[in-house]
């Protein structure tokens, strides 16, 4: 039986885990499940860094972004040693189950924490939607939102100065929040690690776009690491009737307060945490299909490719 669960956070922050510390803080206290919360990921676990949470600790978060507990990466956590201490501050402090909130890294030291006798859960938070067995990650909604405001601002002044807004996006080689943002935007064109890079197409198509259809401006959504975007914007402006700018939109896409959709999914997913906890279920994650709340082995999880985005890109081809 579970009587105490603590709870991090773990990875690059999004908005929407504090809705999920509150739910599991919640769904435990009410199931008379004592909560411990950790502070900055597994490095408060290593240093126990731990505060007892109560029902006030999560008062008024659930519209704040980031997260009460921060968020750390600790490469030693790879570690044998670095783990068997972790697993000694654990049962010292008398915490029987993890609910770990973060992205694929975070998941494989749940994984670790579980098979050395701590169960843990998954929840996938990260603005990315990089991680299996999930259709949706706790903050992407919120980075699209971000993302959707930013380039519509963008299209603008592109279109009273025949521009060509070149807009770079985050999502760690998966292109989800440039192929999101660019069907929402109406952008001319998404480059994605999934529709690869070719910068003489790039350019053909813009020229194509700016003398045979005559568009006035156009917007270019590309994913982070592709490549320079100001030296793309560059070569825009030397080799097609359009002036390139281009516009990285970084950090801001972390930030901001959670979408209710963000809020809702944090807040199904705690519970589902909690509830597996309770059944004694470890080594899953939560995710999300088809509106329902699912869990998986993260073995499993870790092990799937995720699914095709391939009827999306041929909507985006389809509108453009
Ligand atoms: P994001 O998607 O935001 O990058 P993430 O959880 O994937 O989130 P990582 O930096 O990959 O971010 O991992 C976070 C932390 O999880 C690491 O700092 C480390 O403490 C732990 N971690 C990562 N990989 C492993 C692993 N193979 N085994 C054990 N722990 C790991």
């Amino acid at each position: 039986m579970v009587r105490k669960i603590g709870v991090l956070t773990s990875g690059g922050d999004a908005p929407g885990m504090n809705a999920a510390i509150r739910s599991v803080t919640r769904i435990a206290l009410n199931n008379g499940i004592e909560v411990v919360g950790i502070h900055d990921g597994y490095r408060g676990l290593l240093e126990e860094s731990f505060e007892p949470m109560t029902r006030q600790s999560v008062s008024e978060i659930l519209n704040r972004g980031g997260t009460k507990l921060g968020s750390a990466r600790l490469p030693e956590f790879r570690e044998d040693e670095v783990q068997d201490q972790c697993i000694k501050n654990l049962n010292r402090a008398g915490i029987d189950a993890l609910v770990v909130i973060g992205g694929d890294g975070s998941y494989r030291g749940a994984l670790a924490l579980t098979r050395k006798g701590i169960n843990c859960i998954g929840l996938p938070g990260t603005i990315d939607n990089d991680i299996a067995g999930t259709d949706f990650t706790i903050g992407f909604d919120t980075a699209l939102r971000t993302c959707v405001e930013n380039v519509d601002k963008l299209r603008d002044t592109s279109s009273s100065h025949h521009r060509c807004s070149i807009v770079e996006v985050m999502g760690n080689h998966c292109g989800d929040l440039a192929l999101y943002t660019a069907v929402s935007c109406g952008a001319e064109m998404v480059i994605t690690p999934e529709t690869g890079y070719d910068e003489l197409e790039v350019l053909e198509r813009l020229r194509y776009l700016g003398s045979a259809v005559k568009k006035n401006h156009a917007i270019v959504i590309i994913s982070e690491k592709i490549c320079d975007v100001e030296e793309l914007a560059k070569k825009v402006s030397l080799n097609t009737n359009f002036s390139g700018r281009a516009t990285v939109l970084g950090h801001i896409q972390r930030g901001g307060s959670p979408t209710p959709t963000d809020r809702m999914l944090a807040s199904r997913m705690g519970e589902k945490a909690v509830d597996l906890l309770m059944e004694g279920i470890g080594g899953h994650c939560v995710g999300i299909i088809d509106n329902h709340i699912t869990s998986v082995p993260i073995s499993e999880a870790l092990e799937r490719p995720r699914a095709s985005r391939k009827q999306l890109y041929r909507l985006f081809d389809r509108l453009v």
